[in-house]
């Protein structure tokens, strides 16, 4: 947990303060000196008395009181200093910029964990090792540039990468983002970004607080922390936009299941950022432009003007939208003949709204007020001006800051001329504006930010025999369950299946067909890919061939005994769950057959699944229209399918235990859905 000495420290020693400032010592002290650190500023260093103007103490014990210690020496002095300052000098708050830690080998790893120790047994926190530092309103404890403009409602930024750090938020400054805190965690020895989110969730103001956090993560070692307070930030009304960075591990390691060889451990990233309602983003830029649209008001719909003066720019940004499922709707309100009479012939008010090479800043604000305030269907507007060098355009960027100021509805500034307008946009800037350089960035961004849902919230009640799964569990080894445990837990949560019977000899194989009724499936109990092997025989219509597949099938390898069931009809879909360690249950549904195999359509979604998360899973299928019933074939019962999941959900919240589970398929049609085949795989001890 973050704590007062660290946020707001009223005094700050830089140990290993340097005149030099290359030298990370030298450049953080010139940095908090230039930040007009308004508490008292010590420096310790072995040789000199003063440094940069700041009195310098040769030893740490000759030091004065310290609420904060920025810390620039070598790795293996700094426990000794630390232990001084924590006991003697009630410095409850470090800040490590040093490297050579766990980043570089044992000796480093335990370097840094005897740091903790003293940090924690102090009560004080620790940021880093190995990192760039703090960045606050109160003090400028970075050893890097740029220092950004802070204001208290700028983003929030913590940062996994120190140098990351840097270019993100110089990517950001030159369009106008500000910042509000910049941590940089480093080693993230005692506190990680997880541990920041908590400190910024439990402390945080509607009043006084960013409503914008930006992170930048290499690992969640916490996934559930992150979740449950990213997720609370979100609800008390903050964005959140991320980027993990390391998501290209090859994906499908050998798994057992359709399930497993879904389940990457980044499709964990997704879901958990879904769930949370975190805005994924995978690059600077691109976390800089959704940072930019987290600046402006949130949009209430995804009907959007664009506005512009030039039809290229235009065009492709009403492409950009439109394929991410946002809207520019032709403007049809008899008023729209109005606008168009007080703009040049030759303008055009269908959307996008073109008002020429030759528009003026009054005719932007006349435009603006109409799609504010008279067109009912437009949500949000996007404003695309700049100029070909022709003219300056500080009348135009004027009437711009004013609207955004007074409108009703967003209004997003897309200024393409970089160079010609620089003025121009630097004054725009001044007043606190947010700019976008380039429109189709911003469209899929703004698409981005619109489609991510909000923080799922999990209320679900389903009535599940939850002491009869446990007993299944208990009783069963660690491994691929028995035909008889699945069987158990399926219907113990509700999950149809078909009839079956499991057989070890010829004449019962008969018997079970007749009780089941004819045509039935034949499969072997023993091998994990039945099909693979020649262990599936489907449309058996007689007892002759019963007997002849029984007498083949016993004889495939691993085989023990043979199940019977019936045949049934209808559209193969799957359902499955993995377990991802940390993050939990990773639960992914789709149809069946080439669906899975060649076009990979498949949903996933982090348990526990709400309702609400289970439809928006199925309508999150390229083959949903399949499921809803296309051309002349009939639908599948979507909340059967819905249901199915639910259960499943709670089944995995009863047995933990359980790593993999695959339903492949199911088999439905527009009134029931029924499993055939279920693989169910447990593991205690995870
Ligand atoms: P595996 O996945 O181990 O190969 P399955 O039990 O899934 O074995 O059977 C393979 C395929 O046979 C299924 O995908 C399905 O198309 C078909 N099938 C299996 N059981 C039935 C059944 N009871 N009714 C109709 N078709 C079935
Ligand atoms: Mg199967």
């Amino acid at each position: 947990m973050l704590n007062h000495s660290l946020l707001h420290p009223k005094s700050i020693v830089v140990v290993g303060g340097s005149n030099d400032v290359q030298k990370p010592g030298g450049a953080v002290l010139r940095n908090l000196i230039e930040g007009k650190f308004k508490g008292k500023l010590y420096v310790t260093n072995l040789k000199e008395s003063e440094v940069q103007g700041i009195t310098s103490f040769r030893d740490p014990s000759l030091l004065p009181e310290a609420d904060l210690a920025i810390i620039a020496i070598a790795s293996k002095f700094i426990p000794e200093t630390v232990k001084v300052l924590a006991n003697t000098k009630n410095t409850k708050a470090f800040i490590i910029l040093s490297a050579g830690f766990s980043e570089e080998g044992e000796e480093g790893r335990k370097l840094e964990h005897e740091i903790v120790d003293i940090v924690k047994s102090a009560n004080a926190v620790l940021i880093g090792p190995n990192c760039i530092g703090v960045l606050t309103p109160d003090y400028h404890g970075i050893f890097t540039k740029p220092v950004p403009m802070l204001d208290p409602h700028g983003c929030d930024f913590i940062s996994g990468s120190g140098a990351t750090a840097c270019f993100i938020m110089e990517a950001g400054i030159p369009n106008g983002l500000k910042f509000a805190n910049v941590f940089s965690v480093g080693n993230s020895a005692q506190i990680g970004v997880e541990e920041i989110l908590e400190w910024l969730d439990e402390n945080f103001d509607p009043e006084q607080s960013s409503r914008v956090k930006l992170l930048y993560i290499e690992n969640i070692s916490k996934p559930q922390m992150l979740l449950k307070h990213a997720s609370s930030l979100i609800r008390k009304g903050c964005r959140i936009a991320a980027v993990k960075a390391g998501s290209s591990e090859a994906g499908s390691r050998a798994a057992s299941s359709h399930t497993g060889a879904f389940a990457s451990p980044d499709l964990a990233v997704d879901v958990l950022f879904r769930k949370a309602g975190i805005v994924r983003c995978y690059g600077r830029q691109d976390l800089i432009s959704v940072a930019s649209v987290f600046m402006h008001p949130q949009l209430k719909g995804k009907n959007i003007a664009i506005i512009t003066h030039a039809g290229g720019p235009a065009v492709m940004l009403t492409d950009a939208l439109s394929n991410n499922g946002m809207a520019v709707p032709k403007i049809e309100d008899p008023a729209a003949q109005d606008l168009a009479a007080a703009l040049f012939p030759g303008s055009s008010v269908a959307n996008p709204i073109d008002f020429l090479a030759t528009g003026t800043a009054g005719q932007l604000g006349m435009i603006i007020d109409y799609c504010d305030k008279i067109f009912g269907d437009i949500d949000g507007m996007a404003v695309i001006f700049g100029t070909p060098g022709l003219n300056r355009v500080f009348d135009v960027y004027n009437i711009l800051d004013e609207k955004m100021r007074s409108a009703g509805k967003p209004i997003y500034p897309i200024l393409p001329s970089v160079m010609m307008a620089r003025e121009e946009i630097s004054e725009f800037i001044k007043k606190g504006r947010v700019f976008f350089p380039d429109e189709v960035v911003f469209g899929n961004a703004l698409a981005r930010v619109f489609n991510t849902p909000a923080p799922a919230s999990y209320s679900e009640k389903i009535r599940i025999d939850t002491p009869a799964i446990r007993s299944i569990i208990d009783a069963s080894p660690d491994g691929y369950l028995a035909p008889a445990a699945i069987q158990g837990l399926l219907d113990a949560s509700g999950i149809p299946r078909a009839g079956e019977a499991v057989v070890t000899g010829r004449e019962e194989a008969v018997k079970a067909a007749l009780s089941l009724g004819f045509p039935v499936v034949m499969k072997v109990v023993g091998p994990v890919h039945k099909s693979d092997v020649g262990g599936v025989v489907v449309n058996v219509r007689d007892e002759m061939t019963v007997l002849k597949e029984f007498d083949r099938m016993i004889r495939i390898r691993d085989t023990h005994a043979v199940l019977v069931q019936p045949m049934l009809a209808g559209t193969e879909l799957f359902a499955g769950a993995k377990l991802e360690p940390g993050f939990g249950h990773i639960i992914l549904c789709g149809m069946g057959g080439i669906f899975i195999e060649v076009f990979k359509d498949v949903a996933a979604a982090l348990a526990p699944l709400s309702e609400k998360e289970a439809f928006a899973m199925i309508r999150s299928l390229k083959s949903y229209k399949i499921i809803q019933g296309a051309r002349g074939h009939k639908g599948v019962n979507e909340d059967a399918f819905a249901g199915i999941l639910i259960r499943l959900s709670a089944l995995l919240q009863a047995a933990p235990e359980i790593t993999e589970l695959d339903l492949n398929p199911l088999l439905g049609d527009e009134n029931t859905i029924r499993a055939v085949d279920a693989r169910i795989r447990i593991m205690r001890g995870r």
